[in-house]
């Protein structure tokens, strides 16, 4: 028998739909695509998504779809890259959220402590967020992320939401934006010229590494079909080696890795690495903080990962400055045979975060 196919609902078997979201497109849109789900209207998301007595594990199994309206004021809206995240040396950087919560389900994600529900929470009014947005060009250039807190192209299918991002940022010359993902979707209308401002950056894990703990994610070579798809519709792609895990035998599967992505890259797009479209590589070591540590090591007893006993440092769980800088140096030597040391960047002890 197997558990999973026969114990849980499908995914989205239940949407919540708050009173104020009803009247949206996107709302429409995800009611007519799960006709089969139960419809439960609610008054607000926090009801059912900050409830207490949820178990996450559980929940990952046949997540829920909330759909909500995003407050609309500005602190809500986009926030200030914290000076803790890799911000690639752009000054005016910002990070935003219209999904909370993810597909995948990575042993070592994140948003499992930060989160009380695996449920996924779409925000309907993204004009909302495009217009906050707005607000912060009129005063200089802004460099937003868009894809923490979820995978948004994993959902591109769903909510479309990269289509709308890609063509905002088309209209908005001084808007830069960071795409990060583990899928194998590409996006169709992001022409060259607005790709120098709209970069696609992927997390790439070694095969053992993505087996073991990036479950329901995409393998390795349907990631780099993908990024040599885009590289070859002209996008501007950054490789994301973050978070580096000390697995046993670590060095032969992060060796194996380099080689594979960059033979596999300059095999069939030679120029990549000189012509700018790979633009960048960021390197980072598994870090956490230690409240959210507390709550996934609950969610993951059987998990080795996250019940290492790691180091805390100012509140921050990883495996110790010592030795995340000496994983990260050495992978900036596998590095250095590929790509120059420029555009390498590291995640630095003053930069602690738990994204990925
Ligand atoms: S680490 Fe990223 S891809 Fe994995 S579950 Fe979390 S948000 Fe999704």
């Amino acid at each position: 028998m197997n558990w999973n196919n026969d114990c849980y609902h499908k995914n989205f078997s239940h949407l919540y739909v708050e009173e104020k979201a009803w009247s949206y497109p996107l709302t429409k849109q995800i009611l007519a695509r799960f006709s089969a789900s139960a419809v439960i209207p609610i008054q607000c998301y926090r009801d059912v998504f900050s409830s207490h007595r949820q178990m996450f594990s559980c929940q990952k199994q046949s997540p829920k779809l909330l759909l909500a309206v995003k407050e609309e004021t500005a602190e809500a809206l986009v926030y200030p890259g914290s000076p803790v995240c890799q911000s690639f040396g752009n000054q005016h950087f910002y990070y935003t959220s219209s999904v909370m919560n993810c597909l995948y389900d990575c042993e070592y994600c994140y948003l499992q402590g930060m989160y009380p529900s695996a449920n996924l929470v779409v925000f309907v009014n993204l004009e909302a967020i495009f217009r906050q947005v707005e607000a912060l060009l009129k005063k200089g250039p802004v460099y937003l992320c868009i894809s923490y807190d979820t995978d948004l192209l994993a959902l591109e299918g769903l909510f479309g939401y990269v289509r709308r991002w890609i063509d905002f940022t088309r209209e908005h010359p001084a808007l830069t934006v960071e795409c990060r993902t583990k899928s194998a979707y590409v996006p169709k209308n992001l022409e060259p010229d607005l790709a120098k401002r709209f970069i696609l950056a992927w997390t790439l894990s070694p095969s053992s590494v993505l087996t073991a703990y990036e479950h329901r994610t995409p393998s390795l070579s349907a990631r780099l079909q993908a990024i040599l798809q885009a590289l070859e519709a002209g996008c501007r792609i950054r490789l994301c080696f973050d978070p580096m895990l000390r697995v046993p035998n670590w060095q032969s599967h992060y060796a194996e890795l380099v080689e594979a992505v960059f033979s596999a890259l300059t095999a069939r797009m030679p120029d990549c690495l000189t012509n700018g479209q790979l633009a960048d590589v960021s390197l980072g070591t598994f870090r956490i903080s230690k409240e959210y540590l507390v709550r996934i090591r609950r969610n993951r007893p059987d998990s080795p990962l996250v019940q290492y006993p790691f180091r805390t440092e100012s509140g921050v769980c990883s495996y110790g400055s010592a030795v995340d800088l000496e994983m990260m140096e050495w992978m900036k030597q596998k590095l250095l045979s590929w790509i120059p040391e420029e555009r390498i960047f590291l995640w630095k002890e003053t930069e602690k975060t738990e994204r990925t």
